[in-house]
This record gives C-alpha cells, structure tokens and sequence, in this order.
C-alpha cells in the first residue's frame, strides 16, 4: 500500500470507531463542561433529563436508532453522584465542534470515549441533524 493508500486507510478506520463520551467517577463536579455542550447532553448528578432540553424534539418522536420515546417525558438521572452525558443526545460535539467540548475543558480528563456507545460518523451526524434539524 502506498502512503496515500495509508492513510486513507487509517482515517476510515478512525470513521469507524467515533462514540459517544462517557464521564468515569473521577469527576469532581465543578460544573465546568455542561454549559458547553451542544446538545444539552450532560446534566448535574441526581437531576432528570429531557430529549428535549436544549434540542427541537418534542412530543413523541421516533430516534435514529428506532426507538419511540416522549421527548417531554422526564427521565431517570443516569448518575446520582456525578455529572453525566446521556448517550442517545452526545453526538461527540460532531456538527458544531471539531473535538468534544466536554473532555476539552474538564480539568481532570475524565470525558472520555464509550466504548459502550460506538457509532459511525454518519450515525452521529444524522442524530445532531434530528435533534436541531434548523440549524
Ligand atoms: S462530546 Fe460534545 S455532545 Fe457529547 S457530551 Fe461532550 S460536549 Fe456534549
Ligand atoms: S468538567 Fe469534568 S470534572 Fe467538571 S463536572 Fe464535567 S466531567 Fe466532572
């Protein structure tokens, strides 16, 4: 394979591996990364979460993955403890930012990828496209 050849071979496996963050237990709680995310995808430990904070979705909505949901429905914390980013609204920041706002202002690097939540590039923009389709 020449370089070029390498290369392109490299970023189509990068494509592939792109995931939703995940926030681990050695968060401090400073707060510091929700106001930055685009999705409204990450909430203060103990609180509930909407599809619909911060997003155009409303009422009954069926997801990009097929899952009918209320996006006005209150739903359980994911975390009572820490903050935490709800994985069917992270779209790695992918359609507003370069990088994940999230791990790039946490001051202890605890915003990493999920290994749980691997999606494509595509998937993730198609999700940011579904959640604010005006933008
Ligand atoms: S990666 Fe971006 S979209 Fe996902 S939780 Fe962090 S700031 Fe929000
Ligand atoms: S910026 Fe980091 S330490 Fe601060 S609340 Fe967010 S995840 Fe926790």
């Amino acid at each position: 394979m020449n370089t070029f050849g390498v290369i392109f071979a490299s970023t189509k496996l990068e494509r592939k591996n792109t995931m939703a963050i995940i926030i681990t237990d050695e968060c401090i709680n400073c707060g510091a990364c929700e106001p930055e995310c685009p999705n409204t995808a990450i909430y203060e430990g103990a609180d509930d979460w909407r599809y619909k904070d911060g997003t155009s979705l409303t009422g009954k909505v069926v997801l990009t993955n097929g899952s009918e949901v209320d996006a006005d429905e209150a739903q359980e914390p994911i975390s009572d403890e820490i903050y935490y980013i709800v994985p069917d609204k992270c779209t790695e920041c992918k359609g507003f930012h370069d990088e994940p706002q999230c791990a790039a202002v946490c001051p202890v690097d605890c915003c990493v990828p999920d290994d749980d939540h691997v999606e494509t590039e595509e998937e993730l923009l198609a999700k940011q496209r579904f959640m604010h389709p005006e933008e």
